[in-house]
């Protein structure tokens, strides 16, 4: 039987209780325990699937094709472990299998309710993520007092009960601002949340206070947090700012949180092994070189709407001595103003990440073009090989009006078109082609010398793909397809020949869900690493030029 962990929030949300989660999975991992993470989102979802990015945040796909909460994304970073359906609950799910059941007449007689049949229901899949695992964390989305999360912390507090009190720990994250013109640290909004906590009847074992920079909390403030939450001092833990929340678990662990659990689980304690956590946390700070990338897209407002890919880059940029200065543009611009697209050569490189619909999408075909004819490293991911594709078949083919037919379905061209088995599908949610599908990659090709092998598994997430009946003259005009699906029937890469371009390059998947600190995703790493040669290269010729000057 697993022991669990369970972090909740308060005072406010976007504090980072995913990366908490997960730093309390690596402190305990680290010491050789085997652990699992599991994120509970009270939304009536049945899964990330569905939502806007840019209200939410990203989509994150597993390998076993759920789309789930971005907070998966980091615990298989941090943990590099990979997750699966199980390791998010939603409230969708839960009401869902509920009310299936009830239809089945399981529940004959019964009067159905939140108490006991959904908070059962809750801890039933809690137990399933829990199999084989020595220790859950699990993570309760949304803010403390909200009405969503009740039925969840319900069902923890008589977890506690029925598990017992060794085998149930809770850790509470809380906001504790310092406002500039009062000068000191304020922990009322601490003392509130605990409160409302401790009014479902859960009373945190571990504060784990957010500041609002990069000062760590001070001893009257812990102090006083100890004494009207009911923590004892050595349980309040400070978080500031840190330059990468890859030293978050470090952090906290220095001051004594492994420690601590352990004590209060009753678990045998162990020493940890940081060293090669250690090494690539600090690989993510203090860099030599800096490349600048510009990334297209339409949830430029929030950063989350594509942290994986933020991370990917991150995660080549720290093996390559390389911090990655992302900076997000918008193509919009570029249709209203065409002579702006040269703004793009002040870049080293230029990703098109995923995306759905019209929007902006002219524009992400200008910016390709741009990225093509200036030989500047281009990425595509997803939506961004689809773009290229149209744009090598406008441009160098000469099919006047190509399009995918996901943007225009009455193009004379239908370079990209749905893939079959999406035809007849009328349900959005979990519908698209999702997860890990297999890609056989031919020798001698870009592709080859990034992967270093013939085949490989990515995630997909996507309905619509390069239509089979332009393959030839695709290929026929110079375009590569170097990886397709092993029955060759769909596209998965396509690059420009190297003695054309340095670095242009596209996946029908998105390589980024994979990637992890200290091991980058290859398309990910090859592109930074591009555009490092291409700045190095640069800045050789301005010297050389200001030599030959003076
Ligand atoms: N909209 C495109 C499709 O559905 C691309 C999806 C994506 O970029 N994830 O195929």
């Amino acid at each position: 039987m697993p022991k669990y962990i369970i972090v909740t929030g308060g005072v406010m949300s976007g504090l980072g209780k995913g990366v908490v989660t997960a730093s309390i999975c690596k402190i305990l991992q680290v010491r050789g325990f085997e652990v699992g993470a599991l994120k509970i989102d009270p939304y009536l979802n049945c899964d990330a699937g569905t939502m806007n990015p840019f209200q939410h945040g990203e989509v994150f796909v597993t390998d076993d094709g759920f789309e789930g909460d971005q907070d998966l994304g980091t615990y298989e970073r941090f943990l590099d472990q990979n997750l699966s359906f199980l390791n998010n609950i939603t409230t969708g799910q839960v009401y869902s299998s509920v009310i299936e059941r009830e239809r089945r007449g399981e529940y004959l007689g019964k009067c159905v309710q939140i108490i006991p049949h959904i908070t059962d229901e809750i801890k039933d899949r809690i137990r399933k993520a829990g199999k084989g695992k020595e220790l859950v964390v699990i993570e309760i989305g949304g803010t403390v007092g909200d009405i969503e999360g009740q039925p969840f912390l319900e069902a923890v507090r008589q977890m506690r009960a029925e598990e017992g009190k060794e085998d149930c720990l809770f850790v509470h994250l809380t906001y504790v601002p310092h406002p500039p013109h009062i000068g000191e640290f304020k922990t009322k909004p601490t003392q509130h949340s605990t409160k409302e906590l401790r009014s479902i009847g859960i009373v945190p074992n571990i504060i784990i206070a957010r500041t609002s920079d990069e000062t760590p909390l001070d001893e009257p403030s812990r102090e006083k947090i100890a004494l009207f939450c009911d923590v004892e001092k050595e349980a309040i833990f400070s978080l500031p700012d840190l330059p990468s929340t890859y030293q978050v678990p470090l952090f906290l662990d220095e001051q004594g949180l492994g420690h601590l659990v352990i004590e209060h689980l009753s678990l045998e304690p162990r020493q940890p092994q940081w060293t090669n956590w250690k090494t690539i946390s600090n690989s993510f700070i203090d860099a030599h070189h800096t490349v600048k990338i510009a990334i297209t897209g339409k949830y430029t407002g929030l950063m989350d709407s594509y942290i994986s890919v933020n991370e990917a880059l991150h995660h080549a940029g720290a093996i390559l001595d390389t911090e990655v200065d992302i900076n997000w543009v918008s193509t919009e611009l570029f249709e209203k103003y065409p002579e702006k697209i040269n703004n793009l050569k002040n870049y080293d490189g230029i990703l098109v990440p995923g995306g759905f619909g019209v929007r902006g999408t002219e524009g992400k075909i200008l910016t390709i073009k741009y990225a093509r004819e200036n030989l500047i490293p281009y990425l595509g991911i997803c939506f961004g090989l689809q773009l290229a594709v149209v744009e090598f078949a406008r441009n160098i083919v000469g099919l006047d009006g190509a399009n995918s037919t996901e943007i225009d379905s009455n193009t004379p061209y239908p370079v990209i078109d749905l893939l079959p088995e999406q035809t007849e599908i009328t349900d959005k949610g979990g519908t698209m082609r999702l997860g890990f599908y297999p890609t056989a990659i031919e020798l001698g090709t870009l592709a080859y010398e990034l992967y270093g092998k013939k085949l490989i598994h990515e995630r997909h997430r996507h309905r619509f793909e390069v239509s089979p009946d332009y393959h030839e003259i695709l290929e026929k005009n110079g375009l590569i397809f170097s990886g397709r699906s092993p029955d060759k029937y769909l596209v998965e890469i396509i690059e420009l020949p190297r003695d054309e371009h340095p670095f242009f390059f596209g996946t029908q998947f998105h390589p980024e869900f994979k990637s992890r600190p200290g091991n980058p995703s290859p398309p990910y790493f090859g592109f930074v690493k591009s555009a490092l040669e291409r700045k190095l290269r640069k800045e050789k010729i301005l010297e050389e030029s200001i030599d030959q000057r003076y």
